[in-house]
């Protein structure tokens, strides 16, 4: 059966409607309709092709939340009317050393993204989100335990929420650390939720400082214009990691000063085009790190799941409909979003 789609053709065309098939699913699959899909800068990235390597059609969306339409024989953790989610993952090998530690996103065989990566289904390639349904291996599936009106704001926790908390958890983010949050969009403003919700004294960094007000309510105990040379001396070896999520090239010395001995700077943001060289002194004269976290393993991403769950934790978005999509990646790429836009997929049908 045909299934509505959006997606591109090409690297500098529009999306467009389109119809694509799914598989029936097998005994270890789950067949979803979906409710929701967040907008991710990664989506933006990919379809323009500023990673390269974007392969056509692209249907993209990785922050997929739905109800469970039917299940294989051998699934035992869902059942038909459920909601659940699906991130950036449909697949991994399973076997290697990453995968038996549950680091999915770090799989030795490559993981399957759930869009744009090689399978043998049509078209060769997997597609994302942007749809009315997939099907994906169970093990791949995440519970959603957020009260059900809650459903659309949960969608952006597949993938923004698990990539801010993943490293937030990993350099121990909690009482008593400084922590920085650089960019106030999708990844960064769940960011600033998860670190305050962790204990941490928390330090949004943005360079639209109309954002100010909105940070301090999404849980920052301090604002910066990370443009304001004196804002930012004020900080200077004071922060104990700092995590940044722009999605744009930029200095990166100007967050490395402000690390204190033995701090981290972890890079989220994967910008088309490269930062400028950092200086080497700055890390030398501190022992500071430079490092970088993809995403979260699948328990990790359930754990998250929880976590936001029990703390009230769900996204700050804007709904759309699928047809504004390319309005929708125009605001993103002006920092114009508050602050994750999420697609209202029944608008597929219209
Ligand atoms: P987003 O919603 O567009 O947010 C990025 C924010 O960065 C903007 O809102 C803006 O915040 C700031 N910014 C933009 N241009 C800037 C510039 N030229 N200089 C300084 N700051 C700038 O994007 P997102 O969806 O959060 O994604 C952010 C990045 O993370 C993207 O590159 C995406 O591909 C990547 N990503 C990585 C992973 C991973 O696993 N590592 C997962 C998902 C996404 P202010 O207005 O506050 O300055
Ligand atoms: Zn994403």
């Amino acid at each position: 059966m045909p299934i509505k789609a959006y997606g591109a053709t090409a690297a500098d065309v529009p999306l467009e409607p389109m119809d694509i098939q799914r598989r029936a699913p097998a005994a270890h699959d789950v067949q979803i309709a979906i409710a929701y899909c967040g907008v991710c800068h990664s989506d933006l990235h990919q379809v323009r092709s500023e990673w390269g390597g974007t392969l056509y059609p692209c249907v993209p969306g990785h922050e997929i939340v739905g109800r469970v339409t039917a299940v294989g024989d051998a699934v035992t953790r869902f059942a038909v009317g459920e909601i659940v989610g699906v991130g950036c993952m449909v697949d991994s090998c399973q076997h290697c050393s990453a995968c038996a530690e549950g680091l999915e996103q770090f799989c030795e065989n490559g993981f399957t993204g759930t869009y744009n990566a090689p399978t043998d289904e049509q078209p060769g390639h997997t597609l994302g989100g942007y749809t009315q349904a997939i099907v994906v291996d169970d093990k791949f599936v995440l519970k959603i335990r957020h009260p059900e009106d809650q459903l659309a704001a949960v969608a952006p926790l597949l993938c923004a929420g698990i990539t801010t908390y993943s490293p937030l958890r990993h350099w121990q983010a909690g009482p008593g650390k400084k922590v920085g949050i650089v960019g106030i969009g999708g990844l960064g403003h769940m960011g600033v939720k998860l670190a305050h919700a962790m204990g941490a004294h928390v330090v949004a960094f943005t360079t639209s400082p109309h954002k100010r007000d909105d940070a301090l309510t999404l849980g920052a105990d301090e604002v910066v214009n990370s443009r304001d040379d004196a804002q930012m001396q004020a900080h200077a070896g004071s922060f104990d990691f700092i995590l940044d999520t722009v999605a744009a090239s930029h200095d990166l010395d100007a967050f490395t000063a402000l690390l204190k001995r033995d701090g981290t700077l972890t890079m989220v943001g994967v910008p088309e085009h490269p930062h400028p060289s950092p200086t080497i002194g700055m890390l030398v004269f501190g022992r500071k790190s430079i490092a970088g976290s993809l995403i979260g393993g699948i328990a990790e991403t359930q754990e998250m799941l929880d976590f936001c769950a029990e703390h009230g934790i769900v996204a700050d978005i804007e709904m759309i409909a699928i047809q504004q999509i390319d309005e929708a990646y125009d605001r993103m790429q002006r920092s114009d979003v508050k602050y994750r836009f999420v697609i209202d997929n029944a608008t597929l049908a219209a």
